[in-house]
């Protein structure tokens, strides 16, 4: 009994880690970011269903957040974007202890 609470406490899990097999074949996962490409035009911020993207400061040196708690994965955002600066990978293993964890800053924008 004490060894499960020690690694329930140590783990946050009972279960045995696994390995999981890659993904496979085309599917609408996480959204990657290339802040280099990008034009802070805010297109993807308006095109979110969800408002699952932000855009926050100035031009310069303005950052993105996505809020994978609101992402729907439908690529809407990729399909908007003026720069390719969105691609969409077929990452879905997104799990999270907190809500914080899913709310993902994308790098400064140049
Ligand atoms: S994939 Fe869809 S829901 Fe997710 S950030 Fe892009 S537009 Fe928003
Ligand atoms: S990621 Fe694309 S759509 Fe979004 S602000 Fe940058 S250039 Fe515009």
């Amino acid at each position: 009994m004490l060894e499960t609470i020690l690694k329930i406490w140590k783990t946050g899990t009972v279960a045995p880690k696994r390995s999981l097999p890659e993904p496979q074949g085309a599917r609408r996962g996480t959204i990657d970011f290339e802040g280099t490409a990008c034009l802070v035009c805010g297109n993807c911020e308006h095109a979110c269903p969800t408002g699952a993207i932000r855009i926050d400061g100035a031009p310069r040196n303005a950052t993105m957040e996505i809020q994978y708690d609101k992402c729907l994965f439908c690529g809407v955002c990729v399909a908007t974007c003026s720069n390719q600066a969105l691609l969409q990978t077929n990452e879905l293993r997104i799990a999270a202890r907190t809500r914080d964890e899913l709310r993902v800053r994308k790098g400064r924008m140049q």
